[in-house]
């Protein structure tokens, strides 16, 4: 039986791998958007990742922290998770994005949906934690192996996992420029400030993005810390994105807490203003702005 926390995200489109899990698939905005022509995600303009071939999934819903800016719901964790195996994650997901997109044959052209229907990047990034299901490294691995593109978003609590798990790109979310912020914002289990150092630490020897989530009148302060971690880090890429009031985060956060794209760029520039990274480019609908690495 499906178990009841479940329900009302199925309703909103999440696909399960199986019953009494929360792995799962749910196609993103942009895929949906890709397939009727209107437009792409940044990820596309930044990296050439093509959106209708993109699968969102997460192998647990689990997680260690609540952020205030989560989209997902905190009452809908999961009590019991009973993980999935990577064979079984990865043979379902042609599957689950092919149910996910039955509806959006009608608006796009044969050879896209059937390219859709033959996804070939991955982005571990739907919800949850992935560091906390057991075989994450093995997972993406079997991902690898199969010829997906793997992006793994990270929240940076549990390093010695992320160690053992080879995604084609790793972010880490970096959320604060100080431990207290961090705590409130962020409101992990355990104080997790060091293990995202630690982290942020593994960065420099791999394809890798550092993801700053700006909220305003939160963490919009003291860039110069911001620049301090980034350029430790030497993660080839930053993205500095805003806020976006959207899900279960809006019973948390008001509108006043999204930023406008101005307000990012100028604080991406005074990152870049004490730090070995450069503008590269930048997304308004998606209000973000990529830094790359230039030392
Ligand atoms: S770490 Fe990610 S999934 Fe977990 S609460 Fe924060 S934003 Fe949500």
């Amino acid at each position: 039986m499906r178990s009841p926390q479940c329900n009302p995200l199925k309703r909103q489109g999440y696909q399960f791998f199986k019953d009494n899990s929360s792995a799962a698939v749910k196609p993103c905005l942009w895929c949906r958007k890709a397939l009727k022509g209107n437009g792409a995600c940044y990820k596309n303009q930044f990296y050439g990742i093509a959106s209708h071939r993109c699968v969102q999934m997460t192998p647990t819903l689990r997680c260690t922290q609540r952020c205030l800016f989560c989209w997902r719901s905190f009452e809908h964790e999961p009590v019991q998770d009973t993980e999935c195996t990577p064979e079984e994650i990865v043979d379902a997901i042609p599957v689950l994005q092919k149910r996910a997109l039955s509806g959006y044959k009608p608006y796009a052209t044969a050879e896209q949906f059937a390219e859709a229907l033959a996804p070939r990047h991955v982005a571990i990034s739907l919800a949850g934690e992935p560091t906390c299901y057991s075989r994450l490294p093995e997972l993406v691995d079997l991902l690898n192996a199969k010829g997906y593109t793997t992006f793994l978003v990270s929240n940076g609590t549990n390093p010695d996992v992320l160690a053992q798990t080879s995604p084609f790109q790793t972010y880490v979310s970096l959320c604060a420029p100080d431990e207290n912020t961090y705590l409130r914002l962020c409101r992990p289990e355990r104080d997790s400030w060091e293990q995202i150092t630690a982290s942020l630490a593994l960065l420099g020897k791999r394809r890798s993005a550092v993801r700053i989530t700006l909220v305003q009148g939160w963490n919009d302060v003291s860039p110069e810390e911001y620049a301090i971690k980034v350029q430790e880090s030497g993660a080839t890429y930053v993205e500095v994105k805003g806020y976006m009031y959207l899900g279960y985060s809006r019973n948390r956060l008001t509108v006043e807490n999204m930023p406008s794209h101005a307000r990012i760029r100028t604080f991406a520039e005074e990152i870049v203003h004490s730090s070995d990274y450069r503008i590269a480019d930048e997304n308004i609908p998606s209000r973000v702005v990529l830094l790359e690495r230039v030392a």
